[in-house]
């Protein structure tokens, strides 16, 4: 697979609906790099309350994005990302604290448009397997490989509870699917796979078929 052109795999869907171990499976087969971009949104939710600023206020946000360095990178094909040249730790990105305000932070336009510049700059020269809330329907619209792993609300709970992580998933599914910028919808070419009863093998074999289905 590597030695064919360059794939973009989008795969969007809610909170916890089990998009990121899918799309870390998907991009160790088609050694791509695995890019989870909600990591960049956590990132700089991490630095806005760092800096002690209102999540709640976009004027504030926005003149913090403008005095921060944000840099995205990769490491053994795995997307990071480090903030004023300080790397981002997955502990520090899935913080209480951030768990509850990132949704009021991504929901605003300037933050949104530095990252999606940042999240294109990995398919330049990489395949790439990129998850998210708007990767098939704002970042990568033109990709044919779009992917929408959903789950049932209690499904997704179950989910989060299992990991012990304390995460108000409906409440930030719900922001995130009412904002005006890039909402998370369903883009009407995706591919849907309700993980509800599935096993992750099951859903990795099904998402592979249907991209070697689309490259044949
Ligand atoms: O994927 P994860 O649950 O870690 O994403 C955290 C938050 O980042 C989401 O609830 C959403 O507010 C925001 N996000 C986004 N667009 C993306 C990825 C994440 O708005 N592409």
């Amino acid at each position: 697979m590597s030695n064919q052109a360059p794939l973009i795999i989008a795969i969007d869907g809610p909170a916890a609906s089990g998009k990121s171990t899918v799309a870390k499976r998907i991009a160790a087969e088609l050694e791509a790099v695995f890019v989870n971009s909600g990591a960049m949104y956590r990132a700089f939710t991490w630095w806005v309350l760092e800096n002690e600023v209102d999540p709640s206020d976009p004027g504030a946000v926005v003149a913090l994005l403008g005095k921060t360095q944000l840099e995205s990178g990769e490491s053994d094909r795995v997307g990071t990302v480090s903030i004023n040249g300080k790397l981002m730790s997955r502990n520090e990105l899935s913080e209480e604290r951030v768990n509850s305000n990132v949704s009021a932070v991504a929901s605003v336009p300037e933050v949104r448009e530095r990252l999606v510049s940042e999240q294109r700059e990995y398919a330049e020269s990489n395949s790439v397997v990129m998850e998210g809330r708007d990767i098939g329907s704002v970042v990568f619209p033109d990709t044919p490989y779009k992917f929408y792993i959903d789950a049932s609300p209690e499904v997704r709970e179950q989910r989060r509870r299992a990991e012990g992580i304390e995460d108000s998933i409906l409440a930030r599914d719900k922001q995130d699917s009412s904002r005006k910028a890039s909402p998370l919808v369903i883009p009407d070419d995706a591919i849907v796979v309700d993980s509800s009863h599935m096993g992750v093998d099951e859903v990795v074999g099904a998402v592979l078929m249907a991209i070697r289905e689309k490259q044949s």
